[in-house]
Parts: C-alpha cells; sequence; structure tokens
C-alpha cells in the first residue's frame, strides 16, 4: 500500500517537530506544521493521481475486462465516479490484476471523463464485432468479392467492422450506385448513414492502439462462401415494415449481399434510408413488371422481373457463392443461410404455411429425393415455393439462359427447369435432409394507405415529420 505508507511518514514526522517547540512559540509552531502537513498531503496527494493517471493510460484493456465492464458500468463504477479521491486511488492500487472485473470498474472511478469515454468505446468495438456482421462502416475500398468490386463506375462504400468480424462480403459492401446516381436524395441518405455509423473521426490516438490491440482476438480463419439475397419488392404501406424484419434478420449472416429490387420506375428514398439504417451490405435497384403484365385482370406475374434483374446482376457481378430468393414478406430462421452456402448445384427444404398442407416439401425415401408433397401441384416438375431452394452461382453461370418466366404459379418451376441439365440425385437436401422447417411462406396483412394528414392542424408538430416516412401507393 504504497499511498498508506507516505502518508503515515508525514504523520510522524510533523508530530516530531511539534514535541520539540514550547510556550507561545509552540502554538506558531503546530500552525505551521500543521499547514505544511496539508501541504505535503495535498502535494502528496496530486502526485498520485498524476501517477495513477498515467499508468491507466498507459494499461490496455483484455476483452474479458471489456466486458464485464459493460455489465458493471451501470452500477458500482457509476456511483464510484463520484469518489475521485485518495482513498478511491488506495483502493485502485491495492485491487491487482488478479481481480479483472474490479479493475476495470476501479478504472473508471479514478480515470478522468475522456478516459472513461475510452473504455466505452473500445468495449462497444470489441462487442459489436462479436456479434454483428457489419455494423461500423469506413470509406475504405471494397477488397475482395467479384460482387463487390466489379462494375467499373460502380462506387462502393464499404463496410467494415472494427474488428474483422465474422466475415462480410469482400469486406462488405453497401452501394445503392444505380439508385444514387438517379437519387440524389438517396445518395444523401447512405452518406448520412455512413455518418452516423461510422467510427467517429475524431477517435484519439490512444483509443484507436487499444481498439488495435484487442483485434486479434476476433480474426475470422477464412470468409464463408458468398451469398447473395434477392429480395423483390414493390411500393405498397407495408414495404418499409417488411424490408426492416428482413434486413434485421439478414444483419446476422456473414459474407451476405443483398439485392433489393423494386418493381418500380425508380427508386424510393424512403426504402434506400431503411436499407441505410438496417447496415447490411445492399444493392437497391429498380426492375418495373411490364406493362402487359400490369394491366392483366388475371394473376400476376409477382416479382418475376426484379428476380430476373437479380440474376443478371450475378451474372456480371458474382464468380461464385449461392444466390437465394427471399420474399420480403417470407420469415427466415438464419441457420438454413449458413446451410445454402455450401450448395453445390441446387439445394432444396421444406417451406412451412404453403397452402392447405400446411408445407410444402421435397420428399425424401431411403435417403432420396423422391417426388413432392405440396398442396397443389399443378403439373409442375418442380412443385416447390420460392423460398424452399438456392442455386450456386457458378452452376448458374454455366447456364447462360436460365431465368423466371412470367408465368403466374409456375415461376419457381420454370427457373428450376431452366437450369437443367439437373439430375434429382444433384439436389442437396437441406434442413436435416428435408426433416426441419426453416422458412415460412408468411403473408402479411393488407392495410389501408394512409389518409392525409391535416397540415393546417398538425403544422409545426412531429406529424408533419412522419407524414413523410409513410409509403403511399
Ligand atoms: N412483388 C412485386 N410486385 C408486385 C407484387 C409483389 O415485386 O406487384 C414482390 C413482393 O414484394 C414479394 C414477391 O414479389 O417479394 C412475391 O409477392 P407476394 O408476396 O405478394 O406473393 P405471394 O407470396 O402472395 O405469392
Ligand atoms: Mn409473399
Amino acid at each position: 500500500m504504497k499511498g498508506g505508507g507516505a502518508y503515515i511518514n508525514i504523520g510522524s514526522s510533523s508530530s516530531s517537530i511539534n514535541s520539540s517547540g514550547s510556550g507561545s512559540g509552540s502554538k506558531m509552531t503546530l500552525g505551521k506544521s500543521v499547514k505544511m502537513y496539508l501541504t505535503i498531503f495535498i502535494a502528496t496527494t496530486c502526485i498520485y493521481m498524476v501517477l495513477y493517471q498515467y499508468h491507466m493510460s498507459r494499461e490496455p484493456f483484455s476483452p474479458s475486462e471489456v466486458g464485464k465492464h459493460q455489465e458493471k458500468s451501470s452500477s458500482s463504477s457509476y456511483i464510484a465516479s463520484y469518489l475521485w479521491s485518495p482513498i478511491s486511488l488506495l483502493m485502485a492500487n491495492n485491487l491487482t490484476s488478479n481481480n479483472a472485473t474490479t479493475t476495470t470498474t476501479t478504472t473508471v472511478a479514478t480515470t478522468t471523463v475522456s478516459n472513461v469515454d475510452q473504455v466505452q468505446e473500445s468495449s462497444f468495438g470489441s462487442i459489436q464485432s462479436v456479434s454483428l456482421a457489419a455494423t461500423r462502416p469506413t470509406l475504405t475500398s471494397s477488397s475482395a468479392s467479384a460482387s463487390a468490386s466489379g462494375g467499373g463506375a460502380h462506387k462502393t462504400a464499404t463496410t467494415t467492422s472494427t474488428t474483422p468480424a465474422p466475415a462480410t462480403i469482400g469486406s462488405a459492401v453497401t452501394a445503392t450506385t444505380r439508385s444514387t446516381k438517379a437519387n440524389p436524395s438517396a445518395k444523401k441518405a447512405t452518406a448520412n448513414a455512413a455518418k452516423a455509423l461510422a467510427p467517429s473521426t475524431s477517435m484519439s490516438q490512444s483509443q484507436l492502439d487499444a481498439a488495435h490491440k484487442i483485434q486479434p482476438t476476433f480474426v475470422a480463419a477464412s470468409q464463408p462462401p458468398p451469398l447473395y439475397i434477392i429480395t423483390p419488392t414493390y411500393r405498397r404501406p407495408e414495404q418499409l415494415a417488411e424490408l426492416t424484419r428482413l434486413g434485421y434478420t439478414l444483419k446476422h449472416v456473414a459474407n451476405l449481399l443483398w439485392l433489393v429490387i423494386e418493381d418500380a420506375n425508380k427508386t424510393n428514398p424512403l426504402v434506400a434510408h431503411t436499407l441505410d439504417r438496417i447496415g447490411v451490405p445492399y444493392e437497391y435497384m429498380v426492375a418495373p413488371m411490364p406493362e402487359k403484365y400490369k394491366q392483366t385482370k388475371k394473376a400476376k406475374p409477382r416479382g418475376v422481373s426484379n428476380r430476373n434483374r437479380g440474376l443478371e446482376y450475378l451474372r456480371q457481378h458474382a464468380t461464385e457463392g449461392v444466390l437465394y430468393f427471399a420474399d420480403d414478406d417470407n420469415t427466415y430462421d438464419i441457420s438454413i443461410f449458413e446451410q445454402m452456402r455450401y450448395i453445390s448445384k441446387v439445394g432444396m427444404w421444406p417451406v412451412g404455411l404453403v397452402t392447405k398442407t400446411g408445407v410444402s416439401s421435397p420428399i425424401i425415401r431411403n435417403g432420396k429425393l423422391d417426388g413432392y408433397y405440396d398442396g397443389w401441384i399443378g403439373g409442375r416438375k418442380y412443385p416447390v415455393d420460392m423460398a424452399g431452394f438456392a442455386v450456386n452461382i457458378k452452376f448458374l453461370r454455366q447456364r447462360p439462359h436460365a431465368q423466371m418466366p412470367f408465368k403466374p404459379g409456375y415461376e419457381e418451376d420454370g427457373f428450376l427447369r431452366s437450369l437443367a441439365p439437373l439430375d434429382n440425385n444433384e439436389i442437396d437436401l437441406l434442413a436435416d435432409e428435408c426433416r426441419d422447417i426453416l422458412t415460412w411462406h408468411t403473408q402479411t396483412k393488407k392495410n389501408p394507405p394512409a389518409q392525409a394528414l391535416n397540415k393546417t392542424r398538425y403544422s409545426n408538430t412531429n406529424l408533419v415529420h412522419i407524414d413523410k416516412l409513410l409509403v403511399r401507393p
């Protein structure tokens, strides 16, 4: 106990001065010695404060300390931060590294405000990197994945997490290239979101150093094969809710590029803003349904032009990995994404909530694909749901004419047929050999368009802002 030792020494030396004085002189001597005592005490305290601060600023935080710090910071350390006194100093010196939690807590108690920020900043960084794939964008150029770096005029805003998180597509990409060119406000949204998420440029060198020191703990060994998720979407009151729900599901999946393709003539800044906010690497494009199908009174080929646009994009930009058609309104267990990455040609699995049978699935008999179970067969060779299959990119590229037909009810069948030649035993059977359900064909209740806001009555209120966030047909 260094501080304690010094304290006692000073005390005993001053008392020896006292005992040597006499009479009225002894009063003066007493006053002087009290003054001296106080001066020495304050000076020593200050020196210890400075020394301790210096010591703490040089000490790196290990991930475990940082993690535990988060749990504690709201309670004891917060109160302790008011104990800016020699006692807390003594306590801090006394608590050694064999109790990491307490040490970190005490650190907060005895460092300046900027040091507290440093602790919180570094803990934020490390914890995020564990659970999230692409959270903290920086503007560096994309390194790997053909998809990301493909187009010539294709400018990509790349997201990388501060620590090499479980891989993002070629260190991850968000790009609203086409859309942002056509739409300046979408570009602005992208920039703003990037600004909001980017590690602040005002990070001090010591903060950067602290972040750097904990990096190696989280380095991923290698990147898994990339996933390309093609999501058709269209303008309606539920659109942003659907994309938000799907987006945050996809956020749990590493090395993924989300191709959001809207059935429209131009992009919608509200959609771009939503995608930016979610933070999954994405590309936002448009592909309107041909007029002749829009006009028809019969069933429409929903999402077909969008999906074919996605296929065209992949032929241009992707060389490997797997593609999956994920409608914006369906429900996905993230484990299906980890399984589909390794599909060699085509993979299939059950989809819940399809027709009266409640599920659509390949039938597996003696370990082999032996037909399909679905409430409506309709003469299809592949009576499967859109959510129930995925295709390898290399395999797709070997079939340059493969695409989805504008034929309501036969979209999946037509596309899978266009992948011929494809043998039944070349189809990978996922989700525990089709014994599990990991995707569902959910359907959202249709909502009426929001009625117009009375702008006179509600001028100068928040409702004016909210009103601009509503998607009206
Ligand atoms: N879709 C589209 N344009 C439309 C209708 C639908 O792009 O006019 C998209 C929709 O966002 C979804 C997919 O196509 O991702 C399938 O549409 P929907 O969910 O309405 O079809 P269902 O699941 O009922 O067969
Ligand atoms: Mn649907």
